[in-house]
């Protein structure tokens, strides 16, 4: 028998914790006189900021290592999970770790009766309206907290390691024991605190851990790619350029179709466009090229392409003109000018709305993580 976890996990934020999710599943079960393995798949060459990413950890009770290695060593995805873990919510709405893979459900792997196991604040309602429909019933678990997300290559030590650990051997015992996580955990970092977190996840899974019937759940939305058999690839590597167009409105510059990157973001840039003083400089400094000029001197955002890095907010001269808001408060990829031109009052309400009083502060470079501080929304422009 062999029990399969696999981890989705931003690239690069979240790098270091998902390897010591995995690397540990594999301690811990070897503790337990059991045979693990655990290796990571690169989504990308050289990973990405913020692409959906996955470490696998892999655990048998019968097998020889030698076996488990041969078994699970050398394929590049698994076709299916015990339990998928997840964590960082956002991913729910669908990942698309390579440019060719078309956009997955990140239920995709979980078996029949397996567990979809998400760090998130969120209902289970507000997560299933976002996944796929599958035929067969599976679980949803969630563990409280915010998307663990740190600096390059850095980890933020919060205890969401520990957490994830203990709520896996809620879901699935088989695969690791809380007893044996606790007794890895203090005997790893004398730290009583860290056991009491991992027991403290383990008991509140148990109890926030619901089944998904196959009603729940939608109609998947994204096509996936037909590939070219190998016998039609062209001699060489062969990146076709999209022919070069630029005209004023949404989408009127030209972009590659093939690199769309919106599964990469967790926070998107809501715009009050009442706000805007045409300064240029989120058209300018936006490493994606989101932006396009729109009558009015005005620009508009294009979320398909947008990676949610934060500098079109930070660059934005006028406060509260551009603010970053979770991904998951938004159903559609369409463009926010067209809502606003054709109702100006009823969008800046809406971007309001969305933008609530949570403020994200994300510095990406040095490490100390992501943070949600409070801020006072600004009144609407001529809206009473
Ligand atoms: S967050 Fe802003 S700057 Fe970053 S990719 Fe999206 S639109 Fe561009
Ligand atoms: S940076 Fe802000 S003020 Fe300047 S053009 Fe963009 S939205 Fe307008």
């Amino acid at each position: 028998m062999i029990k399969r976890v696999e981890i989705n996990y931003r690239g690069i934020f979240q790098k270091t914790l998902a390897k010591r999710i995995g690397g540990d599943i594999v301690i811990i079960a070897s503790r337990m006189g059991k045979v693990g393995f655990s290796n990571g798949r690169y989504s990308d060459s050289p990973e990405r900021n913020g692409i959906p990413c996955k470490y696998f950890a892999f655990v048998s009770p019968d097998l020889e290592e030698e076996e488990l290695e041969a078994e699970c060593g050398a394929k590049l995805d698994i076709d299916e999970a015990d339990v998928s873990v997840v964590v960082d919510d956002t991913m729910v709405k669908g990942v698309e770790p390579w440019g060719w893979h078309g956009v997955r459900p990140i239920n995709e792997k979980v078996v029949e009766k397996g567990c979809l196991l998400v760090v998130s604040r969120k209902r289970h309602d507000e997560l299933t309206r976002f996944t796929a429909r599958t035929p067969y019933s599976y679980r949803l678990a969630t563990i409280d907290g915010d998307a663990s997300l740190a600096g390059l290559w850095v980890f933020k030590d919060d205890l969401t390691h520990e957490r994830v650990l203990g709520a896996i051997a809620a879901v699935d015992p088989a695969i690791i024991a809380i007893d044996a996580v606790e007794a890895y955990l203090l005997a790893k970092t004398k730290q009583e605190h860290r056991a009491r977190a991992a027991r403290e996840a383990y008991d509140a899974v148990l109890r926030q851990t619901s089944v998904v019937t196959p009603e729940q759940g939608i109609a998947w939305p994204h096509e996936t790619p037909e590939l070219p058999p190998w016998h039609a690839f062209e001699e060489g590597a062969v990146v076709r350029a999209p022919a070069r167009h630029f005209e004023m409105g949404p989408g009127g510059q030209s972009r590659n179709a093939s690199f769309k990157r919106g599964t990469t973001k967790t926070l998107r840039p809501v715009i009050r466009f009442d706000l805007c003083i045409s300064c240029t400089l989120c058209w300018l400094d936006c490493p994606d090229e989101c932006f396009d000029p729109v009558e009015g001197r005005l620009y508009d955002v294009s979320y398909a392409y947008c990676v949610g890095c934060g500098k079109c907010a930070d660059v934005c001269p006028i406060p509260e003109c551009i603010v970053m808001v979770d991904e998951l408060q938004f159903d559609s990829d369409a463009s926010p000018w067209e809502h606003y031109r054709s109702d100006p009052d009823g969008y800046t309400r809406w971007a309001e709305e969305k933008k609530g009083t949570a403020r994200y502060a994300y510095p990406h470079v040095t490490g100390t993580g992501f943070e949600i501080r409070e801020r006072e929304s600004v009144a609407p422009k001529d809206l009473g």
